[in-house]
């Protein structure tokens, strides 16, 4: 096999041409700030797909998650249970306010929080208020059982659907089962502005609040009057032309990553691997990235440092970094799973809960001290896969040989 001319990438910005138009309306226009048609139009559309009642366009999907802990209250020293196996955006905003991230391990149903480890979080720290969930890979999460044990504890629930916009759950939209919700924009998302993020709530007090901190806290007066903090959080009206070119195309987008997940899953029937799962009951995921998760007894020896990694091949096994490093011989980038937060130098001091408990282990064994975590195993044996829209039948078939041959 020769390597790919062309790169063959993860997930990169699939455009096509209306973006321009819009771009091209506001600078003629000359909106090329914080305010315009685009803005409102973008605002608009989303909440007609999400169907959520008020949209607040920001600068990036981590500055939706920071208004959004912001308006469910948190004060330093608050502890905010979070989900673990996710994107450091996910929880920095909770420490950005001086919260104290608790992690919340992983269930093998959606590789996301696990419902059974966040009621255990909820003994263990009682005095918890608040809960960020993210979908991980647009996957939903268990989000009724999660919202359900929220709400029995009094706990304000953020949803982070910033890699999960279009996929439902029970028929519902993801960015709608928190009472604050985030959505983002960035270059590799499902669509893009570039950049870029929203806050989503039915809450019209919250979502002005969101609106005034985003836009440096100004009163109304004649002149810069200021009695709370704020932030340059806005979406400016050129990266919302390109969003509002990219909507109509959202669903084109998540019918194309569904056949390339569909594709790694009848190729790889036959390896000792599954792919990233989901509740194909209850939800239908916008399958924004495809993993695959290599069976316990067909991984080679795999150690992992902190920045880096040595495997030990072995016929008929292979292991996440054999299978990335086969793929970028031949021009195509995979990426290792989400390293877990707990997992994090960052926050190795945090609490993290596992469904027996307290749980620490602080190697990148599955089970230490007889507690099973279950975000390190996710972590030691899975990786994503290339899945962006462009590539062709013959690049992913191809990839799928690459991987085969990693377990001869
Ligand atoms: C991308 C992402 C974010 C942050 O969104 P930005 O727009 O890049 O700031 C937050 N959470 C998750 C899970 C993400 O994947």
């Amino acid at each position: 096999m020769k390597p790919f001319e062309k790169k063959v990438w993860l997930s990169t910005p699939t455009m096509h041409g209306e973006e321009l138009n819009y771009v091209t309306q506001a600078y003629e226009s000359n909106w090329m700030s914080t305010v315009g048609e685009n803005i409102n139009e973008v605002e608009r559309l989303t909440c007609e797909k999400v169907g959520c009642k008020y949209a607040v366009a920001l600068s990036a999907g981590t500055a939706a998650l920071h208004l959004c802990v912001k308006l469910a209250g948190v004060k330093p020293g608050d502890t905010v249970f979070c989900s673990d196996m996710t994107f450091g955006a996910t929880v920095n905003p909770v420490v950005y306010e001086g919260g104290v991230p608790v992690f919340i391990d992983t269930e093998r149903d959606t590789w996301n929080m696990d419902p059974v480890a966040l009621e255990k979080a909820f003994e263990l720290y009682p005095q918890t208020k608040v809960v960020v969930v993210a979908n991980l890979y647009g996957t939903p999460a268990k989000l009724d059982e999660i919202r359900a044990i929220c709400d029995a504890h009094g706990a304000v629930l953020i949803e982070d659907a910033a890699e999960s916009l279009g996929a439902t759950y029970k028929g519902v939209q993801t960015g709608t089962f928190g009472m604050y919700n985030a959505i983002s924009f960035n270059g590799n998302k499902i669509i893009t502005g570039s950049s870029g993020g929203m806050l989503l709530t039915d809450d019209l007090e919250a979502a002005n609040k969101a609106r005034k901190w985003s836009t440096q806290s100004r009163e109304n007066a004649p002149w810069y009057q200021h009695e709370e903090l704020g932030y340059n959080y806005r979406m400016s009206n050129v990266i919302a032309g390109v969003v509002r070119g990219q909507y109509p195309h959202l669903e084109e987008h998540i019918a194309q990553k569904k056949a390339i997940y569909m594709r790694y899953q009848e190729g790889l029937k036959d390896l000792p691997v599954t792919m990233n799962p989901y509740d194909g009951e209850n939800s239908e995921p916008n399958f924004w990235l495809s993993c695959l998760l290599i069976d316990r007894e067909a991984m080679c020896r795999q150690v992992r440092g902190e920045t880096d990694a040595l495997y030990i091949s072995e016929p008929g096994k292979s292991c996440p970094t054999e299978i990335l490093e086969t793929l970028a011989k031949y021009n195509a980038e995979g990426r290792p799973i989400w390293k877990p937060m707990h997992m994090q130098p960052i926050y190795r001091m945090n609490g993290f809960v596992t469904r027996q408990g307290n749980g620490r282990a602080r190697t990148n064994a599955y089970i230490a001290g007889g507690v099973e975590d279950v975000g390190a195993d996710i972590f030691q044996r899975g990786l994503c896969l290339p899945s962006d829209n462009k590539m062709t039948v013959e690049e992913q078939d191809a990839i799928i040989e690459m991987i085969r041959s990693c377990f001869m």
